[in-house]
Order: C-alpha cells, then structure tokens, then sequence
C-alpha cells in the first residue's frame, strides 16, 4: 500500500505538476484560486463522470468552507462541519471531494462488516462466526481500502441509520443485528444533506454516535455496540427551514455558504466546471499529486494533532471571549479549543496561540446563541424573583 502510493506520487507529480512542494495545509487551500486549467488539458474524455469527484483543490474560493472541512478532517472529535447556504454554492460538491484527501482505510470483507480490531477490543463473539472461523485460521477478514462517502438518504428511517434485526439472519434460524448506516460510515465519511429536512430521531441518533465515536442497539433481548468514528458533515438550506437550536448547537463547526461575489472568481470556477463536465479524468489528474501531498498532510496532521495542547493564557482568552458573547453551552468551548489545535497542527505547531483562536472563532462560536435558552433563563429569573419575593413577604 505504502510502496504503491510513492510511485503513483513519482508518476503523477511529473506529468502536470511545475508548481514548488505544498509546505501546510494552509498554502495548500491558499493556492487553490488562480490556476488556469483549461489550456493545458488533454481532449478526450476518459468517460469515468460518474466515479471521478471534482477535486477538493481546484475549488475556486470558499475558504472558510475549505478550511472548516479540512479541520473537520484533520481533528473530527469536534462535532463536524454543518454547512449552511443555499443550493448552487457548491456544498456537495465540495464534500464529495474529500474522500481522495483521507488516508486509506481498513475494510471488512464481511457482510456483517466485522473487523479485527473488533476482535481485539471485543473478543471473538464480537464478530460473526464466518469471521472467528476465518481469523482463527489466520484468513484477513479486511482490507486496505480508500475512504468511502456515506451518503444519509433524505427518506432514511431510524432502524436504517442504527441498524436492526437481520433478516437474513433470520431466515437461517439465527438472530441477529445488522449494522446501520451510521456503523458502515465508520472509519468514512458521512454526508448528511438537507439535514433540516430529516426526522428529530434519527438526527439526534446521528449527533450522539458522531460525539462518542461507538453507539449501542437493543431490540429485544439484544444488544450491539458498533463503531462508529466518522467525520460528519451535515448542510441545510436556510430557505426550507431551520434546525432546532438544540440540535445546530451540537454541530462543531458551522459555515455559512455564499456565492461567489468576485468576478474573476466566478469566471474561473465557471472555467473548471466546465472542464470537469467534458473531461473528469483530465481535471483530476491535473490535481492528483497536489492531493495526494494534501493526503499525506492530513494523516500527519492527525498523527501529531494527540500533543498539540492549549496554553492556560490562551484557553483563558477564549473562556473571556465566549463569556462576552454570553454563550452558555459547554460545546463552545469545545469546538473552540478541538478547532483550534487542528488549525495549530496544521500549521505545523504543537502548540495554539491566540491567532488561533481568531481564524477559528466565527466557525466554531457564531449561531450558538440560543434565543430559547436565552428566554428560558430570563423567564427562570423572573419566577425566582417573583417567588422569592412571595416567600419574603409571606414567610417572615
Ligand atoms: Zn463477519
């Protein structure tokens, strides 16, 4: 796997590349504006338009929706990225980029999906009898593969998105649970369009599985728990109504999705689309080994982001600033400190420094304001003074 992915680099960085190495992620979603890729294309159409994504890097402007991605990626404890914007700005584009930016994966070779890190943290009843049979044999019940883009589908059932009772099973005399949406994105991404459109349950059940990494299923007299550590991206188009608050507080990052204002930035992204429509093939290897480096950026990223920390001076800064915006929920904080110490990694430090906090802080911090709570608490105080006021005057 290693070996393969060095020459492809070799290969790939001679055919279309001139520009100097990519040294941060940050340079990286910097460089992306400005390259005029239609002159230098091949004209035939290698016809893969359904399998080749648009690449993440030839995205013309959106920082903020590039740079909360990337973070989302590089750290996906934060709660993910919720996007918010209307359609035709380029939110499902972007996120179907992202799987050629994360590192390979393991993939069962299992219906059941069975790993053997399920075997090591659960023994051998944690996965189905094929698969103990196999492993004992010393038989891979897994394989290197690349990352996957689980998409939620809008009409998508509780008992779809947790799993349930297998049929299948069933018909052979045995009981068992299969796994649900939110187990196959383990280890992927998922990809929750139109979030605002789906069922308060199975929204909620996506956030918690999201937040602890692993959910559990009990129907009956039994009882799975499932992995389920994915990076989590959920949009919504304000136009048809809005989320919760609870439920938009617990997304990690929130970007707001505009348009292209600028000129010359639409007329290039109108450029790349264009060469995208008649030629995937040829606009993805314009971009592979630049993202192919991003790649390796990222698993670096992720491997050294565990010794990145938050000075107490920094961290103080933060607390005052979400204390100024009177923001109550403890998830700003969170997202605030996990969003920052990826953007630190990113840019090679192991340390978060205030600057930090200030790239971060409008994704991480804005629409926490919660005007029920806020009203909830107001109300509160009201009945507590009327009430104590009530006591005083007639407990004396
Ligand atoms: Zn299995």
């Amino acid at each position: 796997m290693e070996d393969s992915t060095q020459t492809s680099s070799q290969e790939e960085s001679t055919i279309a590349n001139n520009l100097p190495p990519v040294r941060s992620l940050r340079e990286l979603v910097d460089r992306v504006t400005g390259r005029n890729l239609v002159s230098s294309l091949p004209q035939e159409d290698a016809g893969f338009a359904d399998v080749i994504p648009f690449p993440f890097l030839a995205l013309v402007g959106q920082d903020e929706m590039k740079l909360a991605l990337l973070l989302a990626m590089i750290n996906p404890h934060m709660g993910g990225v919720l996007l918010i914007g209307p359609r035709g700005t380029g939110k499902t584009t972007s996120v179907r980029s992202l799987p050629d930016l994360l590192p390979h994966v393991p993939r069962s070779l299992c219906y059941y999906g069975c790993l053997p890190e399920d075997i090591e943290v659960g023994g051998m009843d944690a996965v189905c009898p094929d698969c103990a049979k196999k492993f004992g044999q010393g038989t891979p019940i897994s394989t290197f593969d690349r990352v996957r883009l689980v998409e939620l589908p809008l009409n998508a059932r509780l008992d779809d998105v947790v799993g349930g009772l297998d049929e299948r099973a069933a018909t052979q005399g045995r009981i068992r649970l299969h796994r649900g949406i939110l187990a196959r994105a383990d280890h992927n991404l998922l990809y929750v369009d139109e979030v605002n459109l789906l069922a308060d349950d199975v929204v909620d059940a996506i956030l918690d599985a999201a937040a602890q990494g692993y959910y559990i299923v009990r129907r009956g007299a039994m009882s799975s728990t499932y992995w389920s550590r994915f990076v989590l991206v959920g949009s919504m188009n304000p136009e048809e109504g809005y989320l919760r608050p609870q439920i938009l507080d617990r997304f990690g990052l929130r970007v707001i999705v505009h348009g292209l204002d600028d000129v010359d930035q639409r007329l290039e992204a109108y450029r790349r689309s264009h060469a995208y429509a008649s030629n995937p093939h040829a606009v993805a290897s314009q971009y592979s080994s630049d993202t192919i480096l991003a790649q390796n950026e990222i698993q670096a990223a992720r491997d050294a982001l565990p010794a990145v920390t938050v000075p107490d001076n920094v961290a103080h800064l933060g607390l005052a600033l979400i204390e100024q915006m009177r923001l109550d929920s403890l998830r700003a904080e969170i997202t605030l400190f996990e969003a920052a110490r990826a953007y630190a990694v990113a840019d090679g430090r192991s340390e978060v420094v205030a600057q930090d906090l200030a790239v971060v802080g409008p994704m991480a911090l804005r629409m926490r304001r919660s005007d029920f709570i806020e009203n909830f608490f107001s109300q509160q105080k009201n009945e507590e003074d009327e009430l104590r006021s009530l006591l005083e005057k007639y407990i004396s």
